[in-house]
């Protein structure tokens, strides 16, 4: 160890000549300096190690040890290698100077000796030699403060595109000095490809503003860990302003972020089932709220609380407990996840229903972006199917059952707090009307849900069962009066929910696939009873036939069609499909190609509803059409309203120079009907002339147009 004691530097000297020594001590006791004299190599070497000498005064020409090798030992121990050594010798010879040097000499002496100026060299190494070992302190501490703060540092020399990499950023990325030469700004290969654009632009901003910035990112080191690093950038400009470099500190915050993820988890999680918990939900119900209101969106909160927890509990012990609440929370997110209903009213599921546990046996759920809030309804229902399923705790099967309350935004609260305690008053309620219910908090909605339920049940069957029917709305020619088709629209009777229009069960239909078996039905039964009028020798009238967009998109639609028209051997010129403009507005070859395919089947096709979709005046040019239904919304307000007479005649005109034929359809009045037949309107329906009928008062209103009562 190097003499600490500033006050008294410590010089050994070593040196056979007994005289030097005593000049030595004579020169040198009136100084600072206290002295050890040895006598040899050997003894010198010794001392060295005993006393730890700040400076060492050397003797070359020795017997035994020269002053080289003693030099060189001195050297090789380990306190000696920054210890300043004085060599002496008698003559100035070049040869013997280099030779001193080489074996690590400080400095260099030619006896006989001045002690003053000596002295003065002493002082001098002595002061230069612990500003050494200070810096190499400081040096040696900031390299031990960098590693603890896992702190490295990267520098780009913008002109010259020379990096450079300290040893702890070398070890942050896994690299070694040796094997890997950083260039431009080659650290951005070991971001993490999804962090790397952000990356790139903060250091364009850095380069572009030349203000520093700090950011977070995550790198995969060279041994593929993936570790989080916060980075201050400093941009260093020369005296002009001009850019010249980016200094980069780096540290190494994986831990602090694996640290905070915990603290979030345990924040937010909850322990037993991983599941958010009560302050997580409400979060999320707050953010959620935001966005409904913005884009003007209904979601349900659903209150869900274990009936027959409590006795599993007391019975089974809190163990138990605890494994049967993780078992339901997975039955729930799994549930949830991959239920096809689930899928089918939101799209994105995962990220847009939220399981949370808020303590006890109570959960929640999320259900977002609800097409219509009683579809809350059949989650609720499924929820319950998951949760009644027994579950196995050891080898003893389990019943438990679940209370439901709901809340819809924004019917039943406009925050977060009112939901959540309407969502838990709902609850209550059906676990007072009996375990195992669900509730709605607004009743009217839970009347609605329930209806919507049982239709969807009673649908199933309505086909087989026989209950559907076809009702038929005479077209009539619009100069002549002459009957010369029908549309055929229809009608669900059902020994359960009474006589239903088609806008009470059709939208239902459409979304749980039922539309296409009554579809199918539809076309079947026109083209029978097609069949039969012929056979009737009835004439022939243009029956229409209403699709919707699902049907159309089956794979199997047009040969489904093609089979019906032959079995019933119907003229297909006497069939008309009415589409609507937002079915076919995706104007695509596939849409062309599957137009055209059931156009050559012969039957022709009409645009329903014309006017309140969205036109595209190309696919109306470049589509098989035949006729537009102007929609009744415009004829209702014929000839009262300027801008209703400037529409109808805009449909018109447009239908003429396309080529396409026209009916107007929802003619009430006699004032319609005569305004229309100042046009170039070719046909009208309506109930000026007839409500749809069921087929055999439509029969007599047709054999009746064929044979005026006089
Ligand atoms: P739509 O195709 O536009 O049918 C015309 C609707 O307007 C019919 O209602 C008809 O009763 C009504 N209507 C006719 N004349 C008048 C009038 O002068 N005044 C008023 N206020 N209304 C009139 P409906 O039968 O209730 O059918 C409603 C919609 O249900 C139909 O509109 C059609 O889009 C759909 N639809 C009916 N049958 C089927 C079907 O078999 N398949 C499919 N996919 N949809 C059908
Ligand atoms: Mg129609
Ligand atoms: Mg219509």
């Amino acid at each position: 160890m190097i003499h600490t004691d500033d006050h008294h530097p410590h010089v050994l000297l070593i040196d056979d000549d007994q005289t030097l020594h005593l000049w030595a001590h004579r020169n040198l006791s009136e100084t600072e300096f206290t002295l050890t004299s040895c006598f040899g190599g050997k003894e010198g070497i010794d001392a060295f190690m005993e006393y730890a000498p700040t400076i060492v005064i050397i003797d070359i020409e020795m017997p035994e040890m020269d002053g080289f090798a003693t030099c060189a030992a001195i050297r090789s121990l380990p306190n000696g290698k920054n210890i300043p050594v004085v060599m002496m010798t008698v003559t100035e010879d070049a040869e013997k100077i280099a030779h001193a040097y080489a074996s690590g000499a400080t400095d260099f002496v030619v006896k006989p000796i001045n002690w003053k100026v000596l002295t003065q060299r002493l002082r001098y190494m002595v002061k230069a030699s612990r500003n050494i070992y200070k810096l190499e302190q400081s040096e040696l501490r900031l390299t031990k403060a960098k590693k603890m703060a896992h702190l490295g540092y990267w520098e780009w020399q913008i002109d010259s595109n020379i990096s450079y990499w300290s040893d702890e950023f070398y070890d942050m990325i896994g690299l070694r000095k040796e094997h890997f030469i950083p260039d431009n700004l080659s650290y951005k290969d070991y971001i993490l490809e999804a962090d790397k654009a952000y990356v790139v632009e903060q250091l364009q901003n850095v380069i572009k503003t030349k203000q520093p910035t700090t950011f977070e990112c995550r790198v995969v080191t060279a041994t593929s860990q993936q570790r989080f690093i916060s980075q201050h950038i400093e941009p260093v400009e020369d005296h002009k302003g001009n850019l010249i470099s980016l200094i980069g500190t780096v540290q190494d915050i994986t831990e602090r972020k694996e640290q905070e993820n915990k603290i979030r988890h345990l924040a937010y999680y909850d322990e037993v089932t991983q599941l958010p918990n009560r302050v997580f939900f409400l979060k999320f119900l707050a953010k959620t709220l935001e966005l409904s209101q913005r884009n003007n969106r209904n979601f349900a909160v659903l209150f869900l609380d274990l009936d027959g927890f409590k006795g599993v509990n007391d019975t089974y012990g809190h163990q138990a407990g605890d494994q049967l609440l993780l078992e339901i929370s997975k039955r729930l997110t799994e549930g949830l996840r991959c239920s096809d209903l689930a899928s089918r009213y939101f799209d994105h599921f995962d990220h847009k229903v939220d399981v949370a546990r808020l303590g006890g046996d109570e959960f929640t759920i999320l259900l977002n972006e609800l097409t219509r809030p009683e579809d809350a309804a059949t989650v609720a229902e499924r929820i319950q199917r998951w949760i009644t399923e027994p579950v196995a705790l050891g080898d003893r099967l389990i019943h438990i059952g679940v209370s439901i309350g709901i809340a819809v935004y924004p019917y039943d609260g406009e925050d977060a707090d009112t939901l959540l305690k309407n969502a838990d008053i709902a609850m209550y309620h059906a676990k007072k009307l009996g375990k195992g219910n669900y509730q709605f908090f607004h009743e009217a909605m839970a009347i609605k849900a329930k209806k919507r339920l049982e239709m969807e049940t009673y649908m199933h069957h309505a086909v087989a069962k026989n209950e559907l029917r076809l009702h038929y709305q005479p077209v009539v020619d619009v100069t002549t009066g002459q009957l010369i088709g029908a549309e055929a629209l229809l009608r669900w009777e059902s020994p359960q929910l009474g006589f239903l229009p088609p806008n009470d069960f059709i939208s239902l239909a459409e979304e749980n696939g039922m539309i296409n078996p009554f579809g199918e039905w539809a076309i079947r039964e026109t083209c029978r009873q097609y069949q039969v009028w012929k056979q009737q020798g009835m004439g022939d009238l243009t029956i229409a036939i209403n699709l919707s967009s699902l049907q159309f998109n089956q794979s199997s639609f047009v040969a489904m069609v093609a089979g019906i028209i032959n079995e019933y051997e119907v003229n297909p010129a006497f069939l008309t499909f009415e589409l609507t403009e937002s079915m076919i507005m995706a104007d695509t070859d596939n849409m062309l190609a599957k137009l055209n395919a059931l156009k050559s089947l012969g039957v022709k096709l009409a645009i329903d509803d014309f006017g309140t979709g969205y036109s595209s005046l190309r696919y109306l040019n470049r589509f098989p059409l035949d006729s537009l239904k102007i929609d009744r919304s415009f004829v209702k307000e014929l000839p009262v309203s300027a801008d209703a007479v400037a529409i109808v005649s805009a449909i018109l005109a447009l239908a003429k120079a396309l080529n396409l034929s026209t009916i107007a359809e929802g003619v009430e009045t006699s004032q319609q009907n005569t305004f229309l037949q100042n046009t170039t309107c070719d046909a009208v329906q309506g109930f000026y002339f007839s409500k749809p009928m069921p087929v055999e008062e439509f029969q007599n209103y047709w054999l009746q147009q064929n044979n005026p009562v006089p």
